[in-house]
């Protein structure tokens, strides 16, 4: 699935739901942030090694899926508001950043 196709799904997921009155591209930001932090619970207080065992559990590991797929969820929808293309945007961030960090560099 690509951005576009997974955008279509969303946007009729929340069309469906009557809930696109909520969707501000504040709201979304701000939601975005807070899936994030529910992402970063799952990391709070682990060493790098503690974590990387941790996700070794399925439902640890699930649980985690959810919490990155909430926030490219939300990121999707923001971008969607904002009329950005995200295959375009991440394909033209990544030429900048080949451009900034230079692989003979490092
Ligand atoms: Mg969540």
């Amino acid at each position: 699935m690509d951005f576009r196709e997974l955008e279509e799904r969303l946007v009729a997921f929340r069309d469906v739901r009557n809930w696109a009155k909520y969707h501000t591209p504040k709201n979304l930001a701000i939601s975005a942030a807070v899936e994030l932090g529910e992402l970063l619970e799952h990391f709070q207080w682990g060493s790098d090694g503690e974590i990387l065992e941790a996700v070794k559990d399925p439902a640890k590991r699930e649980a985690i899926a959810d919490e990155i797929a909430d926030v490219v969820i939300y990121l999707t929808l923001l971008a969607h508001e904002l009329d950005i293309d995200l295959d375009e945007a991440v394909e033209r961030k990544l030429e900048k950043n080949g451009e900034k960090y230079p692989a003979k560099k490092y």
